[in-house]
């Protein structure tokens, strides 16, 4: 079979940041399927067709990509930040596995991209320079539960916290709770990074205390970092302050 299905990161949303195998593989590609505004951010090209859907239709997009693939076509889906992130990658061979044989037999790439959380972290310094996760708050795929014990495991065993789809119109609370459960585990003073739509034009980047963490704005194209309990912000007079976990963490108290 000569089909050849490629999932490709396009990054946070700057240019800059699409790598060259994913110019190449969205160049290469004779048809292009993704969420609308991803799409919209490539040039049109002479001979590729395009096959937009809505956001929360990936199941639907990751089964039509395939099955042209299949036809003996190069398609590239596309994926904001990193395909293997809360993305496609992942819709992809859910597919795969429980779709027919020929979906197995298909050449397939996943090209990675610059994922939000690393594009957030890099505009503040680094605040995930010792040991983090990540965690999606959207409770579409999981129950609320599983997310709030998640919150408890991963503050209370000391990592930096990347929240992922932090609120969306049908998820309006989550947020909310999420930092009420934070602060069980974190004290009033540990660092908060809002980063909204980095690497675009209307991109915003505060750095608040677990405190007002509520209080800040947030929507759905904003990812927080929650500091752990050695992250640190370094004032500077007239500059943004720096934002970092130091490598070495503090012994843990018998
Ligand atoms: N695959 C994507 C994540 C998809 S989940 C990646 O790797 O980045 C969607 C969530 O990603 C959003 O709710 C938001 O939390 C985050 N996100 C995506 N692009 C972003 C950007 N440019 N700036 C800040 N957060 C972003």
């Amino acid at each position: 079979m000569s089909g050849h299905l490629a999932v490709v990161g396009l990054g946070p949303g700057d240019a800059r940041y699409l790598s060259a195998e994913a110019q190449d593989a969205l160049a290469s590609a004779q048809a292009l399927y993704g969420y609308a505004p991803y799409l919209d951010r490539l040039p049109a090209r002479a001979g590729q067709s395009r096959h937009p859907s809505a956001n929360r239709e990936e199941r639907t997009r990751a089964c039509a990509a395939l099955t042209h693939a299949a036809q003996g076509a190069r398609v590239a889906v596309v994926s904001g930040g990193d395909p293997g992130v809360f993305a496609m990658a992942a819709a992809v061979c859910e597919e795969i596995e429980t779709g027919p044989q020929s979906w197995r037999a298909l050449d397939l790439t996943i090209v990675p991209g610059i994922t939000a959380m690393l594009a957030v972290a890099a505009r503040v310094g680094a605040p995930l320079g010792h040991d983090f996760c990540a965690l999606s708050l959207s409770d579409n795929l999981k129950p609320w539960e599983v997310i709030e014990q998640r919150l408890d495991a991963a503050a209370s065993a000391g990592f930096v916290i990347a929240l992922y789809n932090p609120v969306s119109h049908a998820r309006p609370w989550q947020f909310g709770q999420a930092v009420e459960r934070l602060r069980r585990h974190l004290s009033a003073a540990t660092p908060v990074v809002f980063g909204r739509a980095v690497g675009r034009p209307d991109e915003d980047v505060r750095v608040v205390t677990l405190e007002g963490a509520d209080a800040a704005p947030v929507d759905m194209a904003t990812l927080v970092i929650v500091g752990s309990r050695e992250t640190r912000v370094i004032a500077r007079a007239g500059r943004s302050p720096v934002v970092y976990t130091p490598r070495a963490a503090a012994k843990v108290s018998a």
